[in-house]
């Protein structure tokens, strides 16, 4: 293909084709859990210097959904990266120079997550402001994670971020 550096469009069913232009520079966010990219953005504040680009619910595969992002003019910080990794494991991050791909991973869960969930027992010593809190990750998908003060253990619906 020549010309325009454009991506896929991408196709709903009979919905007519939208096209999305490439992005010159920023990241693109792929393969978030569908339903999930409100959150994300939430994670991700409203420091956005360019357009955001969001796709809800598109078709990925023959039966899976998923949401995307694209923020112009924006590279994600490994802070944010292990946030979005614990609420949608799969995602996939491209980071984006100059129309190229110059880097695309998937987040890794470190086993230890230091200072980023909220610990829900209120007797919990991490509850006291002067102690970070410190989750063990027991499973990663489906997430499971444990506090490392009280041992209480939270699924990934009871995850709370700080
Ligand atoms: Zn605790």
């Amino acid at each position: 293909m020549q010309g325009e550096p454009t991506e896929p469009a991408a196709s709903s069913g009979d919905m007519p084709l939208i096209k999305v232009s490439a992005l010159r520079k920023g990241t693109v966010i792929d393969h978030l859990v569908a339903g999930t990219a409100l959150k994300v953005l939430s994670i991700l504040g409203i420091r956005f210097e360019g357009a955001v680009t969001i796709g809800l619910n598109l078709e990925s595969g023959k039966v899976n959904r998923k949401d995307i992002i694209k923020i112009e003019n924006r590279e994600i910080t490994p802070e944010e990266v292990s946030k979005i990794a614990l609420v949608s494991p799969r995602a996939t991050f491209s980071i984006i120079r100059d129309f190229n791909v110059v880097d695309k991973f998937k987040p890794a869960l470190p086993p230890v997550i230091d200072n980023l969930i909220h610990c829900p027992n209120p007797s919990c010593v991490c509850n006291d402001s002067r102690v970070a809190t410190r989750f063990k990750v027991e499973r990663t998908d489906p997430l499971k994670v444990r506090c490392h003060y009280c041992e209480r253990s939270l699924k990934k619906e009871e995850v709370e971020l700080l």
